[in-house]
């Protein structure tokens, strides 16, 4: 039975049958997990994620935040949720055992974590960001800022921020004003505002603590001079009580399309000149630290678009199969036809298709850049370390970019398969497209991803990370091409390579001889057809373990003709689920695939009239 959320058995596909997790267990750092407790940890999840996350979600969007005397409050439903989710363990189960967490492997964990943001995603959002925020200073703070701060962010008791944007500082940090005057007792005098920062103020716990980027007086201008600091709403004492505000004032919280349930504020510090920080880490060393918290946060990121994505996806097939609206076209000229159900039609079909494949996709690269991030903290080999690392870094503005811009796409068209209904409230498709949209622009908008991409993530170390991942679809081509019916696929597969290499090396020659023009100016691009390589690989990786899977089950039942087979896909879900697989990389391969190389040459055509349109030309 569907939770209407995730496809568990895709989860557990890509688990256990195409990435093999098990290989993590034999690690030393996760010798202590084990396949069972992979299942047991989604299904207490599943539990969660349906009972107890799911029901906060259409209130918390109704009812959103409220801004009064100062005071910023969550929907009520939020408290009682809250203290479930942090009681069951559910806020920091990456991070070690003496810390409080589980030690658990990222891929496990965030496969769980797909289930709560596909539930309710602007709920997660407060212990995410307190979660991230904790372990920045877990992994560059004092022993005293983690006994007074890290602790109790870790029990859920106090909240955590990440405050990065300033009305004039957004994509460029580097522009912030913030400032922290140095006191003599070491500690600084914070002053400044920060806008659009989640999590910023709420009633779910008793302290929030602000990890805030701000320049030292004197410090150079740009990004070289940012540093942290550990700024919290309320004073802390020794003894780790509270000892009274610490002048962090909520100016406002903004008014959204999306994500009601959290709290977006404006920030303001030491408007009283009394607000005091704690520099985390090194001077000058904020963004460095902030980086750690980024990479995190933006894999996070495709993580919410991707629940959103998932969970419209699973609305739209159960809508499609109980809707009934217009006979068949194949019954046109019958003017007693029947009505069936939209899912019959050849143009829904194509939608939740074209749906499906996009969120396995993502599924895929999220749940594999995950992995990545696993066996490069697992490995005591340097190289490996670095191979993963690598890998993971290439892919985590793909993580970001490619699948929230999807994600975006998948929700829209779960509209157009709920027809008006879609566009109306009642349905819960409406409120996950406005959820989604956010995720194309925080945590760097998309075009910031991109210019990552194409402007520090290809040539990063010597373009032996790109070569890593071409290597892997090299592989994937050579085992298409033996499979009698992924071979036509396999071309289109190896025809989207070759191009994105060719592309890549035009942009590395040309960034030796100082023409960047070319990759800024179609950095976007690039990255969509960067990421439909990636996906298209990732997904025929797992049609050809389906393939082999359906063969199998196939001479099991001894289901030796195209009849007999079709008639299993009908009693047994496994038979369903792997020939789906099969469907998702081959429609992908012929719908996105196959455009990879055109729009490589479009790009490589140069035209520049992006640049040569006058900004008089582009409205009245
Ligand atoms: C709901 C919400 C929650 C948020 N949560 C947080 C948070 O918790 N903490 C935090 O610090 N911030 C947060 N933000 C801020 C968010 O990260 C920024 O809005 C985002 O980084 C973009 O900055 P900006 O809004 O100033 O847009 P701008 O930087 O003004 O960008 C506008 C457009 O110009 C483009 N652009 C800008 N510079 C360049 C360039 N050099 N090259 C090419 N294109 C460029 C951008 O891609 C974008 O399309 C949040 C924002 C929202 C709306």
């Amino acid at each position: 039975m569907t939770n209407l959320l995730v496809n568990m058995r895709d989860q557990q596909f890509l688990l256990f049958e195409q990435l093999g997790i098990e290989k993590l267990f034999a690690k030393e750092k996760y010798k202590d997990f084990s396949k069972d407790d992979v299942l047991m940890l989604l299904n207490e999840a599943e539990k969660m994620a349906v009972n107890v996350i799911l029901p906060t979600n259409v209130i918390g969007d109704r009812e959103g935040c409220t801004f009064k005397d100062g005071k910023v409050t969550v929907p009520a439903v939020f408290h009682d949720a809250y203290q479930k989710f942090v009681e069951a363990g559910w806020l920091c189960p990456t991070r070690s055992v003496d810390v409080g967490g589980q030690g658990m492997p990222l891929l496990m964990s965030n496969a769980c974590s797909e289930l709560f943001v596909a539930a309710n995603y602007p709920f997660t959002m407060y212990p995410g960001l307190t979660n991230g925020a904790a372990a920045l200073i877990e992994n560059f703070g004092t022993e005293e800022q983690k006994n007074k701060y890290m602790v109790k962010m870790y029990a859920g008791q106090w909240g955590g921020t990440m405050c990065l944007t300033e009305p004039g500082a957004g994509s460029d940090v580097g522009a912030l004003k913030t400032t922290a005057k140095r006191l003599p007792d070491g500690t600084f005098s914070i002053t400044g505002t920060k806008c659009f920062i989640s999590s910023g103020d709420h009633d779910l716990t008793e302290n929030i603590i602000h990890p805030v980027l701000a320049r030292i007086e004197g410090d150079a201008p740009g990004t070289a001079g940012i540093s942290i600091f550990i700024v919290p709403k309320y004073r802390v004492n020794d003894d780790g009580t509270l000892a009274g505000s610490n002048d962090v004032q909520t100016g406002n919280i903004e008014h959204k399309m999306g994500i009601h349930g959290n709290a977006t504020c404006t920030l303001n510090f030491g408007d009283n000149g009394s607000c005091i920080g704690e520099l985390l880490g090194k001077e000058c060393e904020g963004l460095k630290v902030m980086f750690q918290l980024m990479n995190e946060a933006r894999i996070e990121v495709g993580y919410q678009a991707l629940g959103t994505a998932s969970a419209c996806l699973e609305r739209s097939v159960q809508y499609a199969k109980e809707r009934i609206q217009s006979a068949p076209v194949w019954e046109m000229k019958n003017p007693d036809a029947k009505a069936v159900s939209i899912i019959q039609h050849p143009d829904v079909r194509r939608d939740l298709l074209w749906m499906k494949s996009r969120v396995e996709a993502m599924r895929a690269i999220l749940y594999y850049s995950s992995y990545c991030l696993d066996l490069a903290e697992s490995t005591e080999s340097k190289p490996e370390h670095e191979k993963w690392k690598g890998m993971a870094e290439l892919l985590i503005p793909v993580c970001k970019a490619w699948v929230s811009d999807n994600a975006m796409i998948v929700c829209s068209k779960a509209m157009d398969v709920h027809g008006g209904y879609g566009f109306c409230a009642e349905y819960p498709v409406e409120q996950y497209l406005r959820d989604c949209k956010i995720t194309t622009i925080y945590e760097g908008t998309n075009g910031i991803q991109s210019l990552d991409l194409v402007g520090r993530k290809l040539g990063s170390k010597k373009g032996a990370n790109v070569m890593n991942l071409v290597g892997e679809i090299m592989a994937t081509i050579g085992k298409a091409k033996a499979s009698a019916s992924m071979k036509a696929y396999a071309a289109a597969l190896e025809e989207a390579c070759n191009a994105i290499i060719d592309l890549t090396m035009t942009f590395g020659q040309l960034g030796k001889s100082g023409g960047f023009l070319l990759p800024i100016l179609n950095a976007s691009p690039f990255m969509d057809a960067f990421g439909d390589l990636v996906a298209g690989n990732i997904l025929m990786q797992a049609a050809l373990i389906a393939e082999e899977k359906l063969t199998g089950i196939y001479e099991a039942k001894s289901a030796d003709t195209i009849g007999k087979q079709r008639a299993l896909v009908h009693d047994n879900p496994d038979v369903a689920f792997y020939a789906g697989k099969v469907s998702s990389a081959k429609f992908f391969a012929n719908e996105a695939l196959t455009t990879v190389k055109a729009r490589c040459e479009a790009i490589k055509f140069g035209d520049k009239s992006t640049l040569e349109i006058a900004d008089e030309s582009f409205a009245s």
